[in-house]
């Protein structure tokens, strides 16, 4: 398989990956980025909602934001390869599927994905917030949501609103914004230990007709890297650097606070930065 070499490997086409590499590609540096899915834009492609959180950002969906990052990136030349997920990471060597690349610098902007809290997904079954959530027909269905925090609340909210009858299921008491909380009144919240079985749909014995599994998320990184974390994040400091010199992580992937757009899309942008610098003293090193 042919080896293709790059300054900078970016792997993951999120918020993170996506600034990283538009900094980099107007500081003049190499760089390709390669994501796994079919298009950019990670998390955000998961969101019909619209996105409130990015300042002077109005109006759009989180998948018009993907949609407009992925925009930018074509606009300024960045080379993505999409479909392309990263196999496995040996040293600075990075296979994927059709190819295996090269670079002294690598950025792990995998981000993070829901975590399944052993669920299995299914039609029935939805793993995370947003678009798998928004497809269930739920009018005047019975539905549970399990978790405490503010996306088993927004989702309960949602569901409601399109006319399901809707429980919590929260081992702790939920630690959602009270904001949150208040906008549900009605819904049930029940806190404390509970019985699910996914096989017969129900919990504590009573029959369900879809759950919504909202137990947060959790860290991705391509396997073949042992890099030091912290709560199953990616640790790096303050220059995005990992506990592996010239591997910079960024984004939700990392132990950064605190996760969203803006954020991700910053700690990119950081990141592409103290590369380029690095870049440049060895440039001008080897010059003198
Ligand atoms: C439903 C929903 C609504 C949200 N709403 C908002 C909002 O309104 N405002 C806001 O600020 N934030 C919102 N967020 C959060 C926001 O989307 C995330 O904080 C942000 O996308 C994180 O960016 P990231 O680039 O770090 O990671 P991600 O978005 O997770 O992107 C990581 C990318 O890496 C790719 N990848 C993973 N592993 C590999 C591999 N091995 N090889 C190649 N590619 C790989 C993934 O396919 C993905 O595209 C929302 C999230 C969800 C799920």
């Amino acid at each position: 398989m042919k080896i293709s070499e790059t300054q900078v490997l970016i792997i993951g086409g999120g918020p993170a990956g996506i600034s990283c590499a538009i900094w980099l590609k107007k500081l003049g540096v190499d760089c390709v980025l390669l994501e796994a899915s079919a298009q950019l834009g990670g998390l955000q492609t998961r969101s019909p909602y619209e996105n409130l959180w990015i300042p002077g950002v109005q109006g759009k969906t989180g998948q018009q934001v993907a949609a407009s990052l992925a925009d930018h990136a074509a606009a300024v030349g960045v080379d993505v390869r999409l479909k392309c997920p990263v196999i496995s990471v040996d040293g600075r060597q990075v296979t994927t599927a059709m190819s295996v690349f090269t670079a002294p610098y690598l950025v792990i902007a995998t981000g993070s994905q829901p975590r399944t809290g052993g669920f299995t997904a299914s039609d029935r079954i939805i793993i995370g917030p947003g678009v798998g959530m928004e497809a269930l027909e739920v009018k005047g269905k019975r539905v549970a949501i399990f978790g405490g925090g503010d996306n088993a609340f927004d989702q309960a909210r949602f569901a409601r609103d399109r006319g399901a009858k809707v429980t919590i299921f929260s081992r702790n008491m939920p630690r959602a914004q009270t904001l949150l909380q208040a906008l549900i009144p009605e819904v049930g919240v029940v806190v404390g230990d509970y019985a699910a079985d996914q096989n017969a749909m129900t919990v504590n014995g009573e029959p369900f007709d879809a759950f919504g599994i909202m137990f947060g998320f959790e860290a991705m990184a391509p396997t073949g890297l042992t890099l030091e974390l912290d709560n199953g994040y990616v640790r790096v400091d303050r220059f995005g650097e990992t506990s592996l010199p010239g591997v910079y992580a960024c984004g939700e992937a990392t132990d950064y606070w605190h996760p969203c757009v803006t954020t991700s899309a910053a700690h990119g942008i950081q990141v592409a930065k103290q590369i380029s610098i690095k870049l440049q003293s060895y440039s001008s090193k080897s010059v003198n």
